[in-house]
């Protein structure tokens, strides 16, 4: 039987299990695994889920092959393992990526190197997947690579998705189970009664009411911003690690102007970065930066990041010639990397970190790959304060290797096959949705605002250029029409939508 989750603030319980703060992957690893022991979950969301780090990553799942060179041997196999189960279990929004690095006459990797590398690779994830090519089959299968000194190429295999639709997915699979998740619901406070943290105060972002709810225990999976929220009166415990938050940037070009077919990967000519470039949803994503992040500084690509881009890209690429107006769109994410001390910040570990005190536990750093392990782990140190929260074995969701169902869930293929219009069943040009797509977010996933729909429900504000603006008036419409907007409400939206596309994913700064 299908549970009946809550899903306003107002109906909210007045205690909980576990209250989970962050709706990124890491909060959605832990409310979908915490779902299944039958405890009673909330988690909570300050804007859209998904809106932080977790719609703003590579979009690989990939045991990572640098962090090998860094000797982050558990990471890498934790990493590959984790691929392997998503690509078995979550087939059609989880999907093999073919990678291929070029190796050229002496340069770095080596070619001797690069297949030691991909050898531990193969054995991590029990397959023999990568192989050497000649120069002239690596250029017969990527036309645009620099072929001056070019040896061969090595290739293998890895994995991508669709980040912020995998944490979207978790997330309404646990409702679904009975967990109540609510974005747009900040935590302003841990509360702390009796020397431990026992709730949080929380208030409704967009009415601005407050309430205190209570908990057993208290998860702070708020990414980089997880050290704001520390326990007010003194709980005994490890206290947040320091973060060093690291901005990585991105470029999507179309397809047609830089013709990839599959992903590859070079280290960048200034500073020997590994960088790539992929065909992710019809176009090409390519990345990606490793920055220092204060806290005031802009949430997307500076004039040097894209001035790094681009001559990376002209390095291996000499033929394409792109600028950024060539660029459809532009994205940044912020990792919350624990601090290690490192001078070169792609150096500092991925691993993620846990903290506790009486009634709380905190979790950042860590890999969209692994949100299992992560989760698991959060859950297994809950378990000890509050045994209910025991993590369950065996597998509650079934897998399926179709796109719709993998990204929506079988509802949502059964009512574009009966209850659709023939409207819905249109392909939006140009992209790989459809316009059910919409309506069905609309009617079913929490949509709250024009941003939620085009760039986290789906990725059209990515993918098309300035945002999707020639489809606005459209978009807006059907959300005036399925959410009851006022013609003032669609006009804010719109202008809304508008201005965030320019602050944060127009490729070129106004
Ligand atoms: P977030 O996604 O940031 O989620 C935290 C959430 O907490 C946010 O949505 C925030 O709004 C919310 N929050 C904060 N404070 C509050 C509060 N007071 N109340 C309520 N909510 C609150 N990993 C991979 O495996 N593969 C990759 O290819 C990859 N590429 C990456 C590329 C880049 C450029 C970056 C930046 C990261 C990449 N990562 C990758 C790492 C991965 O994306 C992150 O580790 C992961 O998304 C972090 O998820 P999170 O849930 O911890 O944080």
């Amino acid at each position: 039987m299908q549970m009946q989750s809550v899903s306003s603030f107002d109906a909210l319980s007045p205690s909980y299990d576990l209250i989970v703060i962050g709706g990124g992957i890491t909060g959605a690893g832990i409310v979908h695994e915490a779902a299944r022991s039958g405890a009673s979950v909330l988690l909570v969301e300050q804007g859209d889920f998904a809106s932080g780090t977790s719609s703003a990553s590579s979009k690989l799942v990939h045991g990572g092959l640098r962090y090998l060179a860094h000797g982050q041997w558990r990471l890498t196999l934790e990493s590959v393992r984790e691929r392997n189960q998503l690509l078995r279990s979550r087939g059609g929004l989880v999907e093999r990526q073919p990678f291929l690095m070029p190796v050229y006459r002496g340069a770095k990797p080596s070619l001797a190197t690069l297949r030691a590398g991909l050898a531990v690779y193969d054995l991590m994830g029990g397959q023999w997947a990568s192989r050497r090519v000649s120069a002239a089959r690596a250029l017969q299968l990527e036309p645009g690579l620099r072929s001056d000194d070019l040896l061969g190429a090595v290739v293998y295999d890895d994995a991508a998705t669709d980040d912020a639709r995998l944490v979207l997915r978790l997330i309404f699979e646990a409702t679904a189970a009975g967990a109540t998740a609510l974005n747009y619901t900040r935590v302003n406070e841990l509360l702390c009664a009796d020397g431990r943290v026992c709730g949080v105060a929380l208030q409704d972002v967009d009415s601005g009411t407050s309430r205190e709810v209570q908990a057993r225990v208290v998860v702070n999976a708020a990414g980089v911003e997880s050290g704001r929220l520390a326990p007010q009166t003194a709980v005994a415990g490890a206290p947040a690690p320091a973060l060093r938050p690291l901005r990585g940037s991105h470029l999507l070009f179309p397809l047609q102007r830089l013709p990839v077919t599959r992903a590859v990967g070079w280290l960048h000519s200034r500073d020997g970065r590994p960088i790539f470039v992929y065909p992710w949803q019809g176009v090409a994503l390519y990345g990606t930066t490793d920055v220092d992040h204060a806290s005031d500084d802009p949430l997307r690509l500076s004039r040097q990041e894209a001035e790094y881009l681009l001559e990376g890209l002209a390095h291996q690429f000499p033929s394409v010639r792109l600028t950024l107006d060539d660029a459809l769109s532009s994205y940044a994410g912020v990792r919350p990397i624990v601090a290690g001390g490192k001078s070169d910040p792609s150096a500092e570990s991925r691993e993620s970190a846990q903290w506790s005190a009486p009634g709380y536990i905190g979790v950042t750093g860590g890999k969209l790959t692994t949100f299992r392990v992560t989760a698991r782990q959060v859950l297994r140190a809950a378990a000890i304060q509050h045994p209910p929260l025991a993590v369950r074995a065996g597998k509650t969701f079934q897998a399926s290797s179709s796109r719709s169902i993998a990204r929506y869930g079988s509802a949502f293929d059964q009512w574009l096959n009966t209850d659709a219009t023939a409207d819905d069943r249109l392909d939006i040009a140009g992209t790989p949705y459809c316009w059910g797509e919409l309506r069905w977010a609309l009617l079913h996933e929490r949509v709250k605002h024009l941003d939620d729909l085009l760039l986290r429900r789906t990725r059209l504000g990515l993918l098309l250029p300035q945002g999707g603006e020639i489809l606005l008036p459209r978009i807006a419409g059907l959300c005036q029409e399925m959410l009851g907007w006022d013609a003032a409400r669609r006009e804010a939206e719109t202008t809304g939508y508008i201005q965030l596309w320019q602050q944060r994913h127009a490729p070129v700064q106004a």
